[in-house]
């Protein structure tokens, strides 16, 4: 029974020497890792991180102002630099603070600068590739003959695709930002609550606010003004889902102007139809 027991307490040693070597890897000031999960087959890698026991002042991310008392706490995914081959991703525990000035908010954490998944230092050396005017010429040969790439689901793609595609988003990160906002996107569609589809649409169209990007924003201004028919979506579903029309009619877009050398004029074909397709069949459905 003794020996049970101090061979387990072996056991956690060992186990927290690990995260204790994962919190130097990742070295996120302030920050320690808990728990890490290693996919070989997917080549993926996942830190799931928490404050330091020193490290309790919160800042609100409203006014700056420091607090004590958290209010509660959450969980954001957020994709760091991969560690060799191993495609990264942070789990962050976070924290809402009362503020007296601006009400329940987040915490200001210097790792995490936007509302985009990125940590700062992955946001940063994506840009920088972008900023060589070298690199963005490659990107633009890249790109072409990829558009049906990016308008493949992430699911449906098999391993080399996914490669190439990332690497595509390694050189554009306009590019992977809006195929990020697509892939979220598709999750509208899962809804039966009106109030439910309604606050995730909302918080899509909150996530545009950062990332400048034109034509998705013409989207989430289509998709206010088919509100209606997207809610009766919403109630009566299609069952093959909407999702797969509106990829069909992307590819036959496709088809028919044989590849759009201008990405964002290709999405803005994509988002009408979409939008308008969206609320026919679902009008259809209704009557
Ligand atoms: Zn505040």
């Amino acid at each position: 029974m003794e020996w049970a027991f101090s061979f387990s307490g072996i056991l956690d040693t060992l186990g927290s020497m690990a995260e204790t070597d994962w919190s130097k890897v990742l070295g996120w000031p302030g920050y320690r890792v808990y728990r890490h999960e290693i996919n070989e087959q997917a080549k993926t890698l996942k830190l799931w991180v928490r404050r330091k026991r020193g490290n309790r002042k919160l800042i609100c991310s409203g006014c700056g102002r420091k607090l004590s008392d958290a209010y509660d706490s959450y969980e954001r995914e957020v994709r760091d630099l991969s560690c060799f081959e191993f495609r990264t991703t942070v789990v962050i525990e976070l924290y809402r603070v009362r503020c007296p000035d601006c009400g329940v908010k987040t915490e200001k954490v210097p790792q995490l600068p936007s509302k985009a998944p990125f940590s700062k230092r992955f946001e940063e050396a994506v840009g920088l590739a972008c900023e060589s005017a070298a690199v963005r010429r490659v990107a633009r040969e890249l790109i072409k003959g990829k558009h049906w790439l990016l308008l493949t689901r992430w699911v449906h793609l098999n391993t080399h695709k996914k490669r190439q595609l990332n690497q595509l988003f390694a050189l554009n990160r306009r590019v992977m930002k809006a195929y990020l906002l697509k892939e979220s996107l598709d999750r509208l569609w899962n809804y039966t609550y009106e109030g439910a589809m309604l606050r995730y649409l909302q918080s899509w169209i909150d996530q545009l606010r950062w990332q400048r990007l034109k034509p998705m924003e013409k989207l989430a201004r289509t998709l206010l003004n088919h509100l209606e028919g997207i809610l009766n979506y919403c109630k009566t579903k299609v069952p093959m889902g909407v999702v797969e029309a509106v990829n069909g009619n992307i590819k036959a877009l496709l088809r028919r102007g044989r590849g759009y050398r201008d990405l964002n004029y290709l999405l803005l074909k994509a988002q009408r139809l979409a939008a308008t397709k969206t609320e026919f069949v679902a009008f259809q459905k209704a009557t």
